[in-house]
């Protein structure tokens, strides 16, 4: 038999509350954490995030709840069933006893997601997503690396609140966060602002179209703000990424950091790359014989920033793909390069 569930207190109203308060906080903690100079109090960023992250899923479930007309059903959609276990009443008979004293814990962000799938509830995953890995990796860096990282973070993360809150709540974002809905407001238009001034730059800066995705990934080495500008000096004396990359510098605009831009987006290339050869794993990128930077992709056979491709792609007579290791044997993989050698040599 189940459990008798305890008389349900449970009021959606004070969710709602709960998740508004947390935001509210979680912009305030925002705010703190970035006041340069002695006001500002880095450690916040990891509440900030904390806070936003907690409220966003708070929002979700009270959303959940609006789905259901009776209040039971309302809490039994938000709140996991309780585990019950089977104990031995020492005469060979069972009993079935629930876990946890009555205290239900709530639903975690995966059923959320299958709740939000069953009652057709759209919101973007991928912001959600990137404040929950935003949040595990807080907690083991230093906030102060990372203050560059919560501001992008608070800026995309206004588009789909504002969504939700309009499309699924029907209720007005600053009506209901007020302060707090100002605060981030300006901030995403600063960040989209500035956002589109850097992508305005890099598109005279001569970057390597092969290499423009991996730029897109690049962070500010000192806090991790994807708000890089390209140096107006060197746009000003016509230097571009491709030919100039031992000067071409980028500057940061959330934390003011300055720093060359070339090997961030190398880096950048090489860790989406990254093999483990112990695995088994072979080297999908190796230097580029033309340009002398590690951008050769093997597997396209060709070289994300300068472009070079190679002469001979595959062997003639068995069609083996080839490597920039293979270009010298004038057409044949290594394997029929020394049996057509040995063949001449017999003749
Ligand atoms: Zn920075
Ligand atoms: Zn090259
Ligand atoms: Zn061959």
């Amino acid at each position: 038999m189940a459990p008798q569930r305890p008389a349900s207190r449970f009021d959606p109203a004070k969710l709602r509350d709960n998740a508004l308060t947390s935001i509210r906080l979680g912009i305030e903690d925002f705010e703190r954490c970035r006041v340069l100079g002695d006001g500002g109090d880095p450690a916040r960023a990891l509440s900030a995030i904390r806070n936003l992250f907690a409220g966003v899923l708070l929002l979700f479930k009270y959303k959940i709840t609006t789905c259901a007309d009776d209040p039971a059903d309302a809490e039994a959609l938000i709140f996991n069933a309780q585990e019950v276990l089977p104990h031995s009443d020492g005469n060979g008979g069972i009993k079935w006893i629930p876990v946890g004293k009555f205290k239900s814990t709530t639903i975690d962000v995966a059923t959320i997601r299958k709740r939000f799938e069953a009652f057709d509830i759209q919101v973007d995953w991928r912001v959600l997503n990137k404040l929950q890995e935003c949040r595990n990796h807080l907690e083991h860096l230093h906030p102060a690396h990372t203050l560059g990282e919560v501001a992008d973070f608070v800026a995309e993360l206004f588009p789909v609140l504002q969504d939700f809150i309009e499309e699924q709540l029907s209720e007005s974002p600053a009506g209901i966060l007020g302060d707090a809905w100002h605060t981030m407001l300006l901030h995403h238009n600063f960040f989209i602002d500035n956002k589109n001034r850097c992508d305005d730059g890099w598109a005279e800066a001569d970057v390597p179209e092969g290499m423009m995705p991996w730029l897109e990934k690049c962070r500010c080495p000192s806090c991790a703000s994807i708000l890089l500008a390209p140096s107006q000096e060197d746009l000003d004396a016509g230097n571009g990424v491709m030919n100039d990359d031992l000067r071409f510098m980028a500057t940061c605009i959330a934390c003011g950091e300055s720093f060359l831009i070339a090997p961030l987006m190398v880096e950048a290339l090489e860790r989406a790359h990254d093999f483990d050869p112990r695995d088994g794993d072979e080297a999908t990128l190796e230097g580029c014989d033309q340009c002398g930077h590690s951008t050769f992709l093997i597997i396209e056979q060709q070289c994300l920033w300068c472009g070079a491709e190679l002469d001979y792609d595959e062997c003639e007579m068995c069609e083996e793909r080839l490597n920039q290791d293979d270009q010298d044997n004038g057409g044949l993989c290594s394997y029929h390069a020394n049996a057509y050698e040995k063949f001449m040599r017999e003749d």
